[in-house]
């Protein structure tokens, strides 16, 4: 009879870990996310998203570069923020891309505004989900674009777009 040891416990060997490491991120192709701590908590893991049915990822659908999770130190672990960017290759990620589509048709379908303001809103999206010098000019024409768009219309980006935008644009888009 062979007992096999608990893989568990192989610390404390030969091997030591690193004192300050980031995790693994897995992330469903939606952006919901599943667990950023995929290393140290491997038995939070989840083939399909339970929220919405989408596949999850663990690594850039382009260049397969890990998705960064939490930061851990000897003591602490970090908070951690959703990347919106791959580090790897600089390409948006499948959520990043998926709410800027999304806000995108959106911008198609604003009767208020004219087939030119609705093609200058869509390029402005390009810029205020990266952090470019452009972003600060972008910014400022998303928000009179979707001024005249009326409210619903702005309700309607802000869900959409609240949780891939930076914490600086989110405020200068939607202060306090
Ligand atoms: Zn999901
Ligand atoms: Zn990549």
């Amino acid at each position: 009879m062979t007992l096999k040891l608990d893989s568990g416990k192989t610390s404390g060997g030969s091997k030591s870990k690193p004192e300050n490491w980031y995790d693994t991120a897995q992330i469903c192709t939606n952006g919901h996310v599943i667990n950023e701590q995929l290393i140290s908590s491997p038995h939070i893991k989840k083939k399909f998203c339970d929220r919405c049915g989408a596949p999850t990822i663990t690594k850039c659908q382009h260049c397969r570069v890990t998705i960064k999770g939490a930061y851990h130190t000897r003591t602490t672990t970090s908070s951690w923020t959703r990347p919106s960017f791959c580090p790897g290759c600089g390409k948006p990620y499948l959520w990043t891309e998926a709410k800027l589509k999304a806000a995108q048709e959106l911008s198609d379908e604003l009767d208020n505004l004219s087939p030119d303001e609705r093609s200058l809103l869509k390029k402005s999206l390009d810029d205020i989900v990266r952090d470019t010098p452009q972003t600060a000019v972008a910014v400022n024409r998303f928000k009179k674009l979707v001024a005249k768009a009326g409210k619903p219309a702005a309700d309607a980006f802000r869900d959409i777009l609240v949780d891939v935008l930076s914490e600086a644009v989110k405020k200068s888009i939607w202060p306090s």
